[in-house]
């Protein structure tokens, strides 16, 4: 993002802009002060990609987990944490999982958080998310979202709800001849989400 470097204390205002995926892993843990690993893997690199520093990365992770005693968080998560950000191991600069990764590697399961709720949530569960934590209200939005999963056009759903939660801003941009160039990967969802409200 441009402007000043996100900072942890940032990430709850910013995650208006999260596509589905990484809005259910954030309130997922703000509500239980946890997450598993691949929740945490997908959640970390993400926040990476939108440019969160590892300083941050750690603070963020540190406060999020506030159940935990600041020494076993350090002991057993902020090597995690370090190793996302090639600072730990084989130091390798792993990168922010595309929509295609998500979708594909790791399907989560029970208690666990990460993957992408169009594939991975039932659809009284996506419904609930898109409605109460999207504010997808559109009942006609809601059964193409519907239509979309039963096709396994995952992405398509998303980019319906993006399209509907920026309707007027796209419709702008519309007119001035700028074209809407379909989101694959979550960073991009966000980032995208963020210029055009900003
Ligand atoms: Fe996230 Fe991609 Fe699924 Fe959208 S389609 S919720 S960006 S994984």
């Amino acid at each position: 993002l441009s402007g000043a470097p996100i900072t942890a204390g940032a990430i709850d205002g910013l995650s208006q802009h999260f596509p589905a995926c990484m809005l259910h892993l954030h309130r997922t843990l703000r509500s239980t002060k946890h997450l598993k690993h691949f929740g945490r893997l997908q959640y970390t690199l993400f926040l990476k990609g939108v440019g969160l520093s590892v300083e941050e990365a750690l603070n963020f992770w540190r406060g999020a987990f506030s159940n935990m005693p600041a020494d076993k968080f350090n002991k057993e998560y902020a090597y995690n944490v370090r190793h996302a950000y090639g600072m730990e191991g084989g130091r390798k600069n792993y990168r922010a999982k595309s929509c295609q990764q998500i979708l594909l590697e790791h399907p989560p399961g029970t208690g666990e958080a990460h993957g992408c709720p169009y594939r991975h949530f039932s659809i009284d569960n996506l419904t609930v998310l898109l409605q109460k934590q999207m504010g997808v209200t559109d009942q006609a939005v809601l059964r193409g979202v519907k239509q979309d999963t039963e096709a396994t056009k995952y992405h398509m759903a998303c980019n319906r709800v993006f399209e509907y939660a920026h309707a007027a801003e796209l419709k702008r941009e519309k007119e001035k001849g700028q074209t809407f160039t379909t989101l694959t990967h979550p960073n991009e969802y966000m980032v995208r989400s963020w210029e055009l409200k900003n």
